[in-house]
């Protein structure tokens, strides 16, 4: 089959034939149709720091996927061939305290599909039954493709109550312009966003943000008096990983907001401890998807109306790969979808 591998110990990736492994009893066969490319991937792409101490090549990358089951193993209970899928590409090791607890987010010793072993992006996946998603009718395959992302979103928003609260989103990336969406589902009051690229703002604005702020040259406080808040913002979602951003969210919460931190921030970010601490702020680390209680309301959002699909900014095939990656590189870009 057809896969992008990571070949070699340097940037790039390489579009070739690579051998299939067989179905197991338990196990899966997804025929891939459609693809998105994370931030992950560009990591991977663009070999750095994080990639070369991660990974062990060669590699076949990707964790974003849908696709229409080709074969299933004998053991399978749940799918036929011909369903449309996605899946969770965390795979849990099922026995921790946290995996017996149905609480397979928390578990330790998760493997990444991509990264810590072969991946979506080639012509067929192989996965175990019990890490694959319907997809309903009514969802798009392109969608789809990121359920991996929208559910990081879902997470992160359904940690806090939402519902006549002003939120306030830090990074317009893919996952902050998904999280747009879904607090407007859940009733927020204000939605404001801040990144430092003008294109993201501009999507942003698009998808109804309340304010879309560039903090290289406007002030989050300014917004304020127009937009009737007080005191700041009850809900915090840190979506950039960035450390500037992360203390402009801690100075602009409401006493007794909850913020939750998703961006993956530079080891030792320094903060002002003291706006915590007075501030009464409560911080939660987000990490992938709750399993499958995300997967769950995720699906119902969208069954319901959650609309994501102007975050996809560019389609491409994959035979044009290097294209999407120049295109995640520039920033330029919401969703990148690859087709198969
Ligand atoms: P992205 O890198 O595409 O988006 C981040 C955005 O933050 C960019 O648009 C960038 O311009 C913006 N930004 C930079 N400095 C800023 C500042 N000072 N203020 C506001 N915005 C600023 O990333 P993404 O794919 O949308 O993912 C968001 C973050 O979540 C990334 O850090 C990613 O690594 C992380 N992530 C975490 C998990 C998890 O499970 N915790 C899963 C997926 C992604
Ligand atoms: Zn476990």
């Amino acid at each position: 089959m057809k896969a992008l591998v990571k070949k070699y110990n340097q940037a790039g990736l390489h579009l070739e034939d690579v051998p299939l492994r067989t179905c197991g009893l338990n196990d899966v066969k997804i025929k891939i149709t459609h693809t998105s490319i994370c931030g992950t991937d560009l990591h991977i792409y663009n070999w750095d720091d994080w990639a070369k101490r991660t990974l062990k090549t060669p590699l076949i990358i990707g964790h974003e996927f849908c696709g229409v089951i080709d074969e299933i193993g004998s053991q399978v209970k749940q799918f036929k061939e011909g369903d449309r899928v996605s899946g969770e590409g965390h795979i849990t090791c099922n026995n921790c305290r946290n995996c017996q607890a149905g609480k397979k987010h928390l578990c330790p010793s998760t493997i990444g599909i991509g990264v810590n072993c072969d991946g979506a992006f080639a012509e067929y996946l192989i996965m175990p039954e019990s890490n694959i998603w319907p997809v309903d009718d009514n969802i798009s395959s392109e969608v789809a493709s990121f359920f991996d992302p929208l559910g990081n979103a879902v997470h992160a928003a359904l940690s806090h109550e939402i519902i006549g609260e002003d939120v306030l989103i830090t990074g317009a990336g893919p996952i902050g312009l998904m999280s747009i969406k879904i607090c407007q589902t859940m009733g927020a009051r204000n939605i404001v966003i801040t990144d430092t690229n003008e294109y993201r703002l501009k999507l942003a604005k698009k998808l109804g943000v309340s304010a879309a702020i560039n903090v290289k040259n406007q002030k989050i406080k300014d917004y304020y008096k127009n937009l009737k808040i007080v005191n700041g913002f009850d809900v915090g979602l840190e979506m950039s990983g960035n450390p500037n951003a992360l203390n402009d969210m801690l100075i602009s919460m409401y006493h007794g907001g909850r913020i939750s931190l998703l961006g993956l921030l530079p080891e030792n970010t320094p903060i002002n401890w003291d706006l915590v601490i007075f501030k009464g702020l409560i911080l939660k680390g987000i990490y992938g998807r709750k399993i499958y209680e995300t997967w769950y309301k995720m699906t119902q959002m969208l069954k319901n109306g959650l609309d994501v699909s102007k975050i996809i900014t560019h389609k491409i095939s994959v035979n044009n790969f290097e294209e999407g990656f120049k295109i995640m590189n520039s920033k330029k870009c919401g969703k990148v979808v690859m087709k198969w």
